[in-house]
């Protein structure tokens, strides 16, 4: 018998229309989810009192789940989180990094249309993710969407239209879910050590800043001058490439000396930055930015959060955020 706890936050599965169009319906959710009771599997469910959209997510809602995971996490054998898909990709790149030593599955769901809906995706993905949550081998926060689990801190919201809606470029999927469940368990991380989950902090500014020709570069250098920045993000073209711009260059340095850090990630969907494959890498680079490898924003602004709500900053952030942790960038 596996025990599972579902913690429902909100999203458009638990969702009705409304004259303003679709929100959360309290109370709903959890007697639709009665559906999914079988022998072999006992579950909660938790309602969260602010059921949200998720594009409302803060800090203080992270620190929610984070801490009634924490509370829970001897009672249970895994974790389903209901949550809604528009920021689940920074969710769970949040709880990949703040749940450290995890050795029990953690996985999100929900759906483009509202299990009410006649065609909703929703049945599949609690499906799929309460039966990924049984796995004992999964040490690991995943998001089960569209027949496959993929690594919560690889995943992005890639569709609003169809019901494919998450999908992980750089990383292989950890499962894919068919007639037989395929688990990819080459790829699953081990367990590390002893289950210490963080809280994070509520009062932090992280930009996440997408570079543009014309004056975004000289934009971006006067956000991350702002003293009242902690870190950034910095999307950058191609392999890792901005322009020399100066007021780029002395953003960068002002936020780095300051004990902050600027995360240098490439804005194309694939791929990886890589300092030295062009010359124009050379420049941010030099200035302190670190090299993101092939992480997502939604990752790296999650890796930041985590890294700088743990204390760290200046060379030890640095030497964090350049390296994987929970499987979230591919090691060149
Ligand atoms: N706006 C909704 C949310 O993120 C979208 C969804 O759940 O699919 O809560």
């Amino acid at each position: 018998m596996s025990r599972v706890l579902v913690l429902y936050t909100g999203g458009t599965i638990g969702m009705t229309e409304t004259p303003d169009g679709l929100a959360p319906s309290p109370g709903l959710l959890p007697g639709l989810l009665e559906r999914f009771r079988r022998p072999g599997l006992d579950f909660d469910v938790v309602e969260f009192d602010e059921l949200i959209d998720s594009s409302a997510i803060e800090p203080r809602h992270w620190n929610r789940i984070i801490a009634a995971l924490a509370e829970r996490y001897g009672d249970y054998d895994g974790f389903v989180v209901i949550h809604g898909t528009d920021t689940m990709a920074y969710t769970a790149g949040v709880l990949a990094f703040a749940l450290r030593g995890l050795a029990k599955p953690v996985v999100l769901t929900g759906a483009q249309l509202p299990l009410l809906h006649p065609r909703s995706d929703g049945w599949n993905n609690v499906a799929d993710a309460l039966e990924a949550a049984c796995q004992p081998a999964l040490h690991e926060v995943a998001i089960a969407f569209d027949r496959l689990l993929l690594r919560g801190s690889r995943a992005r919201k890639l569709d609003v239209e169809h019901f494919a809606g998450f999908g992980s470029p750089n990383a292989e999927p950890l499962a894919r879910f068919a007639i037989h469940p395929h688990w990819n368990k080459a790829v699953w991380l081990p367990g590390q050590g002893e289950f210490q989950p963080k809280a994070l902090r509520e009062d932090l500014s992280i930009a996440c800043l997408f570079l543009s020709p014309g004056q975004g570069a000289a934009l971006a250098g006067r956000l991350m001058a702002d003293p009242a920045l902690d870190a950034a993000v910095l999307m950058s073209y191609g392999s890792g490439n901005a322009p020399a711009d100066p007021a780029l260059l002395n953003g960068v340095k002002a936020l780095t000396a300051r004990g902050g850090a600027v995360l240098n990630i490439t804005q194309a969907p694939r791929g990886a930055v890589e300092v030295g494959a062009y010359a124009a890498s050379q420049p941010l680079a030099r200035a302190g930015a670190v090299a993101g490898a092939d992480l997502t924003p939604e990752a790296a602004l999650a890796k930041l959060h985590v890294l700088l709500s743990a204390g760290l900053s200046g060379p030890q952030l640095a030497a964090q955020l350049a390296r994987p942790l929970r499987g979230e960038m591919s090691a060149h």
